[in-house]
């Protein structure tokens, strides 16, 4: 017996839900790539990801996911033998940190820890430590979404400025872009990453980079470049360049109404409505945790991303919790990664999430800990829509 029918709702972290309007923007034959429609299509994309980065800066688009836009940040500005610092809060920015040592670069990780975040004073002793300047440039995630953490992405900026340290500040938005907050002039970032099918509800395939001047100048000298990526290639008077080929027309015409629904709505407004629904399943989870056997994989509450929840299960095995939801509910929960398989699961609130969605999934989860017996604590789900009728007034 089950109670699942019609669309199949994914819960994990990317990719992510597509508003519908996304989807039919892709219902519609490719432009011709030289024509002037396209050439102001990709404009506005450009802008426009400028905007969502805060940044006077450049911005790429690559065809690519998170990994590939990893890789193209890191072969713009860096050369082979150049030393890396990784800042560990998770499995992420080492993911990043170990596309660098392929490619060439020497890694050192600041040893972190899975359940809390990055602290900005033991980045800037580390800094202070490297007198000689040998550390080329610092990787950091804003949200890990294995660890389910948000890094003070401000706090480091200014610990690094503290420091007077001249290494390159790199920050993976993957996670978070379009949801929380993020100010790459403002906070001091010199090159800034994301994709497509996170936060900003459009289908994988397409990975952003952007990079200020400081960045542009230090690429002058990379050797890592390589033509696909090179931004220097990218920016050719030819419009095909600015894609190293032909541009993923359709790709740019779901991104072009994502981007629209996010502005229309108001980049503030999404970043509370984020904030809502994340601290509305931080409440459900919270009251499951008296039960002993769910809990925060991050221990401090401010730590917690505002775009996915990692739940740990202490010892029970999240499998059946995963097949019941998906099978019997039509819910799509994520797996733990990482130090975390086999030991949590993940609720991804981001990008076009809502209440009924956000409130759904809660209530699915707690219909399978009550199906499955897993101690908890009752009424988590009752606790989320409390705190979202008390915050959301009328
Ligand atoms: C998903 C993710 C990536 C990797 O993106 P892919 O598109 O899967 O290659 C990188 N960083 C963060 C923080 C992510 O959440």
């Amino acid at each position: 017996m089950t109670v699942r029918a019609g669309r199949e709702f994914l819960a994990i972290p990317g990719p992510t839900t597509m508003p519908d309007e996304v989807l039919q923007a892709m219902h519609r034959p490719a432009l011709d790539i030289y024509s002037e429609q396209m050439v102001q299509l990709t404009e506005s994309l450009l802008a426009d990801l400028s905007k969502l980065f805060a940044t006077k800066g450049h911005s790429y688009i690559h065809i690519a996911n998170g990994h590939g836009a990893w890789e193209g940040a890191l072969s713009n500005v860096l050369s082979r033998g150049d030393k890396v610092l990784v800042l560990e809060s998770g499995r992420f920015a080492v993911g990043w940190g170990s596309t660098a040592k392929a490619m060439g670069c020497e890694v050192e990780v600041l040893k972190g820890d899975w359940r809390r975040a990055v602290q900005p004073d033991e980045v800037e002793a580390r800094l202070r430590q490297d007198k000689a300047h040998t550390i080329r440039a610092i990787l950091v995630a804003q949200v890990d979404t294995a660890s389910g953490v948000w890094n003070d992405i401000e706090a480091i900026g200014k610990a690094i400025k503290a420091s007077g340290h001249p290494a390159l500040f790199m920050v993976d938005t993957v996670a978070s872009l379009g949801c929380m907050p993020f100010e790459m002039d403002a906070w001091g970032i010199d090159v800034a990453m994301s994709g497509s099918q996170k936060g900003l509800m459009t289908p994988p395939g397409l990975g952003f980079v952007a990079a200020n001047d400081r960045a542009r100048e230090v690429h002058k000298k990379a050797d890592l470049r390589t033509p696909y990526w090179d931004w220097t290639e990218r920016e050719g008077s030819e419009h095909y360049r600015k894609y190293a080929g032909t541009a993923p027309v359709h790709l740019l015409f779901a991104l072009r109404k994502a981007i629209d629904l996010l502005f229309a709505e108001g980049l503030e407004n999404a970043f509370e409505r984020h904030r809502l629904l994340a601290e509305a399943v931080r409440r459900a989870v919270a009251v499951w945790a008296e039960g002993q056997v769910l809990g925060f994989n991050i221990t401090e509450a401010a730590e917690r991303s505002n775009t996915v929840t990692t739940v740990t299960t202490n010892g029970y095995d999240p499998v059946p919790l995963h097949r019941y939801c998906k099978e019997k509910c039509g819910v799509v929960l994520g797996v733990g990664i990482g130090e975390l398989h086999g030991q949590a699961f993940r609720i991804a609130h981001m990008g076009h999430v809502n209440a009924p969605m956000i409130l759904g999934t809660l209530g699915v989860i707690e219909m399978a800990l009550n199906a499955l017996q897993i101690p908890h604590g009752k009424g988590g789900t009752a606790a989320a829509i409390d705190w979202l009728g008390e915050s959301v007034s009328a």
